[in-house]
């Protein structure tokens, strides 16, 4: 890659630098539906993750250029779907990403205000008479039995109506008429806290939702507490990450702000004391494809978004994903492996040497973790860094320890470590009866007498690592070190 040339700073600068890449992006000019088919496309094409098999992991980030019933909009999918597609956007070694993000928690940059933006070159009123989200948002129906249109890459940002701190996530948006968006908040989320300030004082709630953005958003925001606690803006890490202030620009319509060089802004109100069914237009019962590589249960009663108004560029690009994708690994899971290093580091220093959020787990459910014991006094520390791992992200399941010697993004090399470095029944440690995540279809009273209620779990560590006093035992079988460039000039 020549690093020079990078100077991603939307989603059309990311574009343009994955076309400079072999094998990195694809595009079509066929007509593609975007209820179901789109997805399914991009299905067997990059998905990966936890999607359905057949799929392919590190297949191209994907444009769709004719969306059928859509006129001048694009749709892009895929950009984060590799660890290497995310490490060319933020300059960083795919294996040191956790490392970056941790430092640019630590080194975060606030969001300026700017007074014009791109964002805003065009605008649609809902006071329109022939305002419709349907007709303007290529919003994808992920499959047939879905709910309904989804965003599944709105960055939504609304602020704390009394300390005026604002928060950047991602939500389940699904649109559910001309002027309404559903939105499901898993609990604890940080503008559900904003939220449901507002409707206490029986205030709506301004948000906006801004879609196609510098995936170096799409990643900050993904960032959850402890790490990143209530009331810190994740757009401050996006800014260090590029060593630059996000800018902000005030909506048309809502005292509230939205990303300056996003394609498409949504601009809304959180309504007070109104409660949609999530599939009352399509009576399916589910919802969409989701992280753990299953289709959620629609929800029966959620809040609800009315939009007041959606800007966007001339020829804009919408910008969507597959939930049980790659693309959801890398978002949620490099942020969880910055956390884990930080909280780690910080009561040990040197010892954990890196983490990967696996991809098995969608980036949340599963950590593997290489430890490097130095002396007979670092006995037990690993199993003390993967309680400390639970902390950091409250949604992990399952810590693979490992040793340094193992290559901690081969699946293949940690289930070898876990066949020669692991018995079952000394090394396996369950904590049951903890907090975890309600997307696991494991995590229900039905399936465990320790779990009280959805979302309770069992937390395992998987210790996979030599007891120090018998290292000696455990040396792999050393290879002569060679040039293999003058067998083969071209190798890699
Ligand atoms: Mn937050």
């Amino acid at each position: 890659m020549s690093e020079s040339q990078n100077s991603v700073s939307d989603l059309r600068s990311a574009l343009e630098l994955l076309k400079t890449l072999p094998g990195e992006y694809v595009e079509t000019n066929t007509e593609v539906d975007p209820h179901a088919e789109l997805s399914g496309v991009y299905r067997y094409v990059g998905a990966g993750g936890t999607c359905q098999r057949p799929t392919r992991k590190n297949g191209p980030a994907m444009v769709f250029k004719n969306i059928k019933g859509f006129h001048d909009i694009s749709v892009a999918i895929g950009l984060n779907g590799s660890r290497q597609r995310v490490s060319h956007f933020l300059r960083c070694a795919p294996e040191k990403l956790g490392h970056l993000l941790k430092e640019s928690v630590a080194s975060a940059i606030p969001p300026i205000t700017v007074d014009n933006a791109v964002c805003q070159e065009v605008v649609h009123l809902a006071s329109d008479a022939d305002f419709d989200l349907r007709k303007l948002l290529p919003a994808p129906t992920n499959t047939e039995e879905d709910a309904g249109p989804y965003i599944t890459m709105g960055l939504c940002y609304a602020s704390d109506p009394e300390t005026h701190e604002s928060d950047i996530t991602i939500h389940r948006l699904c649109v559910q008429s001309r002027d309404e968006l559903s939105m499901w908040l898993t609990p604890g989320r940080h503008i559900d806290a904003f939220r449901m300030k507002a409707e206490a004082a029986g205030q709506p709630l301004p948000i906006s939702i801004s879609i196609g953005v510098d995936p170096a958003i799409e990643i900050a925001a993904c960032f959850e507490p402890p790490t990143t606690p209530l009331g810190f803006n994740e757009l401050s890490i996006a800014g260090a990450l590029r060593g630059k202030a996000v800018e902000m620009v005030q909506c048309k319509t809502i005292n509230e702000k939205a990303i300056a060089h996003a394609e498409i802004v949504i601009e809304g109100e959180l309504l007070p004391d109104v409660r949609v069914r999530e599939d009352q237009n399509t009576d399916t019962g589910r919802a969409m494809p989701e992280f753990p590589g299953y289709t959620g249960e629609a929800k029966a009663a959620i809040p609800v978004i009315k939009v007041k108004a959606v800007t966007h560029r001339t020829h804009p690009i919408w910008r969507t994903t597959v939930g049980p994708g790659e693309e959801h690994v890398n978002m949620a899971g490099i942020p969880t492996e910055a956390s884990i290093l930080d909280m780690v580091e910080r009561a040990m220093p040197g010892k954990l040497l890196n983490v990967f959020a696996h991809s098995a787990g969608g980036g949340k459910l599963l950590a593997v973790l290489q430890f490097k014991k130095s002396s007979p006094a670092d006995e037990g520390r690993q199993r003390q860094a993967a309680l400390l791992a639970f902390s950091a992200f409250p949604e992990l399941k399952h810590v693979i320890l490992v040793d340094e010697d193992v290559d901690i993004f081969d699946s293949d090399d940690v289930l070898w470590a876990m066949q020669t470095r692991y018995q079952g029944d000394v090394d396996t440690v369950t904590i049951p009866g903890v907090r975890c995540h309600p997307l696991d279809p494991s995590q229900v009273p039905e399936y465990s007498p320790s779990i009280l209620q959805q979302g309770m779990s069992c937390k395992t560590l998987f210790d996979c690592t030599v007891p120090f006093h018998l290292k000696h035992n455990f040396e792999r079988s050393k290879f002569k070190e060679v040039d293999v460039k003058r067998f083969l000039p071209d190798f890699e």
